[in-house]
């Protein structure tokens, strides 16, 4: 079956509302507040996030799978809290997503 139009329009909205409680059910665990969520189209990126809390991420990831959009949701909370790719970066990031490095690995940069 074909959708039309105004269908697609709504499921996308659905999927982007999907996206968006997942990240605020990982900022309660990690315990960080985003102050925004946005969708933007990007070549290079996952997702990035701002010196003031805003996250972009990546139109692209709602075509990727749960396990790999949570490591990236995950990857970019942890920012929040430390904005550079250290060793405490890393083991906070394992410590919420113990095989997060091997999903994530090879792919576009975060
Ligand atoms: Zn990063």
């Amino acid at each position: 079956m074909k959708l039309k139009k105004s269908d697609e329009k709504k499921e996308f909205e659905l999927m982007k509302e999907k996206f968006k409680e997942k990240v605020l059910f990982f900022s309660n665990k990690i315990n960080v507040r985003p102050s925004g969520i946005y969708f933007r189209k990007m070549k290079r990126k996952w997702a990035s996030c701002s010196t003031k809390g805003k996250i972009s991420f990546n139109i692209s990831l709602l075509d990727k799978t749960d396990k790999f959009q949570n490591a990236v949701i995950v990857h970019e909370l942890i920012h929040l809290i430390v904005p550079n790719h250290s060793k405490l970066f890393k083991s906070m990031f394992l410590s919420f997503m113990p095989d997060g490095e091997k999903i994530l690995f090879g792919e576009k940069s975060l």
